[in-house]
């Protein structure tokens, strides 16, 4: 075939594909133009059971959908005015601003960025991690002396020596720079584990971590024990044993969701909607199984965070209300910087 003659082949081809796949099957996955990222849920509420001694945030509470409204993944339990962050999504540093000035500024003490000290990881997926360089880095610029003390599973040592070699020479010049900022307050003691148990316990808090199914990614929830309440963070994952026994009597529980009436529609997971189905139920928790799992572990209150909701026309509280239809127990949808 002459150059020429291959030119025109080629572009018969594109044609006849333009024709049979065309623009809005391609533009299927466009999150910039999807009704979900202009729906604003509504204000944060406090929800917290009255005299607590532990509450509980859910200060950014999207999926990877680059939701305005919805910071990235990331929470935070609060002992004695001690904050324990969890997770370090996209925007966590504004999750924590937004949930210290929310609530008439009630916890504006609780999250000073020096006070911002220790995190655990629940898994190293972008969407729980995109954050941590601000974490590690901003506070410190904000007066922060002591390391950041990082909780996670294996891999989180790599991650952070990565975004610590990739920030030299901003770290060398704040320090050896004009602004001479402390030599301690950017460094990073990291904690792995490779199973689950106890990774951490400080006079105020136990915290025992249980393995997931998400994947094949190492993956995490955590039961956070103090002297007034226990609360499970599950992470993301399916309901699997540990996830079940870690659940048991919890008095609250914050976990990811899954639609089943919607999952058709996911903007990922691949091309037909069978396919999208079996990918985000390898990675995902279905209502059905998340009803069954916290009625048998006698779970008190349920929180929804990281809600894979495709409803179209979009509805902020499908998943609350699909979920409802198999459950009676106290559930709630949540909204970034509420207080449980
Ligand atoms: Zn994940
Ligand atoms: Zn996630």
């Amino acid at each position: 075939m002459t150059p020429k003659r291959l030119y025109r082949a080629a572009a018969a081809t594109l044609l006849a594909c333009a024709t049979l796949f065309p623009a809005p099957t391609l533009l299927a996955g466009n999150r910039f133009d999807t009704e979900e990222i202009t729906v604003d849920p509504g204000p944060p509420r406090w929800r917290a059971p009255q005299q607590a001694r532990t509450l509980v945030a859910t200060m950014g509470t999207s999926t990877p959908s680059p939701n305005p409204y919805r910071l990235g993944a990331a929470g935070a339990l609060i002992v004695d005015n001690q904050a324990y962050l969890i997770d370090a999504g996209e925007g966590a540093l504004r999750a924590i601003a937004k949930t210290a000035t929310a609530h008439d500024k009630a916890l504006v003490d609780v999250f000073a960025p020096p006070k911002l000290t220790h995190l655990f990881l629940t898994h190293l997926h972008s969407d729980h991690t995109v954050g941590l360089p601000s974490l590690i880095l901003n506070p410190w610029i904000f007066g922060r002396s002591a390391p950041l003390e990082v909780y996670g599973p294996v891999g989180t040592q790599r991650l952070v020596d990565g975004i610590l070699a990739a920030y030299q020479p901003d770290i060398r010049e704040r320090i050896d720079g004009p602004e001479g900022a402390n030599d301690t307050g950017w460094r990073v003691n990291v904690h792995e584990f490779e199973s689950g148990g106890v990774v951490f316990q400080d006079e105020r808090l136990k915290v025992e971590a249980f393995a997931h199914e998400h994947g094949t990614l190492p993956a995490y929830g955590y039961r956070f024990t103090s002297a007034d309440r226990v609360v499970v963070w599950a992470g993301d994952g399916k309901a699997g044993p540990a996830f079940q026994e870690a659940a048991k009597d919890a008095g609250l529980l914050v976990t990811e969701i899954g639609s089943e009436a919607t999952v058709r529609n996911s903007p990922w997971g691949g091309m037909s909607a069978e396919e999208r189905e079996r990918v985000v139920w390898s990675y995902h928790l279905k209502p059905s199984n998340l009803a069954r799992l916290a009625s048998a572990a006698k779970v008190k209150t349920l929180v929804l965070i990281h809600e894979s909701n495709y409803s179209a026309p979009y509805d902020p509280l499908a998943i609350l209300e699909e979920f409802r239809r198999l459950y009676s127990g106290e559930v709630y949808s949540s909204r970034d910087a509420d207080i449980y």
